[in-house]
Parts: structure tokens; sequence; C-alpha cells
């Protein structure tokens, strides 16, 4: 049978860089593909806010509708602009889904995304 720490394990090595945020986007947890990809550990990145990757580059209207989709219990995917702790630029290709508690409503944020960078 699948014990509880293979899940944990599987979620900590899947190559994606995998973030758990509140309903505010304050990162709870990182896997290490996170850290791979943005160079952050977690001790430096728990407690701040995705924005934190933002490039501020990218356009508002692509956050308003990734606010919009997630805040209505639906998944969003895009690309955005994100900036490594050393500050390079890369290009996110980031899949956002609610998670829900017992009751149906929003509790926290999983974030899923790749350096897309060299596909484009
Ligand atoms: P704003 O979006 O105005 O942010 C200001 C603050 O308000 C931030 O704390 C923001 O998170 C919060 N906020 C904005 N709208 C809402 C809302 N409708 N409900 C609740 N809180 C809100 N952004 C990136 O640039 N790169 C990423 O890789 C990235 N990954 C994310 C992963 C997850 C799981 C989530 C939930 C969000 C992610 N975001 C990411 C979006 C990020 O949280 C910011 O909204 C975005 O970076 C723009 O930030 P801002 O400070 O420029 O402006």
């Amino acid at each position: 049978t699948l014990s509880f720490s293979l899940f944990v394990k599987a979620v900590e090595q899947a190559p994606v860089a995998i973030s758990i945020t509140d309903k505010k986007a304050n990162i709870l947890y990182i896997n290490q593909a996170f850290t791979d990809v943005t160079g952050y550990t977690a001790a430096e990145i728990l407690g701040q806010n995705e924005s934190a990757l933002s490039d501020k580059s990218t356009p508002r209207q692509i956050y308003y509708d990734l606010w919009h989709t997630i805040s209505r219990k639906q998944v969003w995917h895009g690309q955005l602009v994100n900036r490594q702790k050393m500050g390079q630029r890369y290009l996110a290709d980031l899949t956002i889904a609610p998670m829900f508690d017992d009751r149906g409503a929003i509790s926290h944020y999983i974030g899923m995304h790749r350096d897309v960078t060299q596909a484009h």
C-alpha cells in the first residue's frame, strides 16, 4: 500500500516546481524543483508572497485573469515572466489550482510551473 511518506516524497521529488500557498498567495511549501527553477531555498521564500517571483514586466491583465479564475474555483494556466533569486528572467509556464476544505471552500492554492524560456 501507498504510505503517507511516499506521497510526500512524490511531491518533493516531482520534476515540476510546486508550491502550496494560502488564499493570498503567501508561500507555505515548496518542493526541490521549485528551488532548482527559482534559486530560492525554503528558508528564503517560505512566508513570502508568490509575487516575489514576478519580474513586474508581466501585463496586469494576466494577474487579473489569474485571480479572477482561481478565486472562482477554476484552474488557471498561462505564461508569465518570472525572475530568479539571482535576477535572471525566465518564462514560466504556470498552472494554479485551488485546493478545497471539507465544505468545498477554497483553503489553499497549489502552483506548478516550469521554465519554458528555451522553448521560445
Ligand atoms: P497583486 O496581484 O496586486 O498583488 C498584491 C497582493 O494581493 C499579493 O499578495 C497578491 O498575491 C494578492 N492578491 C491579488 N489579487 C488577489 C485576490 N483576488 N485575492 C487574494 N489575494 C490577491 N505571480 C508571478 O508573477 N509568478 C508566479 O510564479 C506566481 N505563482 C503563483 C502561484 C500561486 C499558487 C498563486 C496563488 C499566485 C501566484 N502568482 C505568481 C501571483 C502572485 O500572487 C501575484 O498576484 C502576482 O505576482 C502580482 O503581484 P503584484 O504584487 O504585482 O500585484
